[in-house]
């Protein structure tokens, strides 16, 4: 199964949309199954109108761990407070009490706790399901309960998901979330393909920059959609130089378009509602499949 990953760097370029898209074009000639790995704000279901209620399981899953404290054991000695990098430790009535929100399931008040008064215990910190869309291909999505760590390892085990539930796709288009954090790297790691989607301003040019060196680490070959490239004509050529410097494609530049906002208002990709921006993502989607790792595909 070949994986291609949609990412941005900045948020708000329009990835899930167009992940959405490409997704409905690439299912014409090949097996997909899409992989939401944007696991603290998933919306991909959303853009082709799926609502949470219509998924067709909601599994709890675990992977982080969160410290436990054995207060008759604790001789309170402070020393898991004083190492607690994330502060996630209050100090009540003497004695170390793990406050909502923070603890990473780090282990290290573990292991200096001389008294062996803490342990590490597996939590519910997520959900993790699938619905079959109408276009014939599966999704796979999750939701990170609010306050809680282990984004990175979740990415995974949507990915995982979408193997399980579409085993003989030939691919897995992975729609990533924005940034260079865990969920990215999680998203970006496996990747044959990436696309990276920028809109032709300095902070989106330089988070993609960002985005690209991620990219890079992993080896997976690239190519760039410049997203409403027309409302700065002077920058959209920036990004072009930048990328004929750096070798790598524009494989798409899409114009400023209300479409696409009435798509997502009306829960549609937005190519079933503009047979323009369709024939425009045809093109991408054949620039992405001309990749040297897609030839005799
Ligand atoms: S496991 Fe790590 S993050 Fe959690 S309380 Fe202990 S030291 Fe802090
Ligand atoms: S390190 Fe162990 S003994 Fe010391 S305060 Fe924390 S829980 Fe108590």
């Amino acid at each position: 199964m070949k994986q291609i990953t949609i990412l941005s760097g900045k948020g708000g370029v329009g990835k899930s949309s167009i992940a959405a898209s490409l997704g409905i074009l690439l299912a014409k000639k090949h097996k997909i199954v899409l992989a939401d790995c944007d696991v603290d704000a998933p919306n991909l279901a959303l853009v082709f109108g799926i609502e949470r209620k219509f998924f067709l399981e909601w599994e709890n899953i675990s992977t982080n761990e969160k410290a436990v404290f054995d207060l008759k054991k604790c001789v309170s000695c402070k020393k898991c407070f004083d190492i607690c990098y994330f502060k996630a430790i209050d100090w009540v009535k003497n004695k170390p009490s793990l406050k909502e929100f923070g603890c990473e399931g780090c282990g290290a008040c573990k292991i200096v706790c001389p008294e062996g008064a803490i342990i590490l215990k597996k939590i519910n910190n997520a959900k993790i399901g699938y619905v079959k869309t109408k276009y014939g291909f599966k999704l796979a999505s999750s939701q990170l309960n609010i306050g809680e760590s282990g984004s990175g390892k979740l990415v995974n085990k949507v990915k995982e998901k979408a193997k399980n539930i579409s085993a003989d796709a030939d691919i897995m288009l992975v729609d990533s979330a924005a940034g260079i954090g865990c969920p990215v790297i999680a998203s970006v790691s496996g990747s044959d393909y990436a696309v990276l989607v920028v809109e032709p301003t300095p902070a989106s040019l330089s988070d993609m920059k960002r985005a690209l060196a991620v990219v890079n680490h992993f080896n997976s070959d690239k190519g760039i959609i410049i997203n409403k490239f027309d409302i700065n004509k002077k920058y959209c050529q920036r990004i072009e130089e930048f990328a004929e410097t750096r070798k790598i494609k524009i494989i798409g530049k899409l114009p400023f378009n209300k479409n696409f906002v009435k798509a997502l208002v009306e829960m549609k990709p937005v190519i079933e509602i503009d047979e323009d921006i369709r024939e425009l993502f045809d093109e991408v989607v054949g620039a992405i499949m001309n990749a040297k790792i897609f030839r005799n595909f």
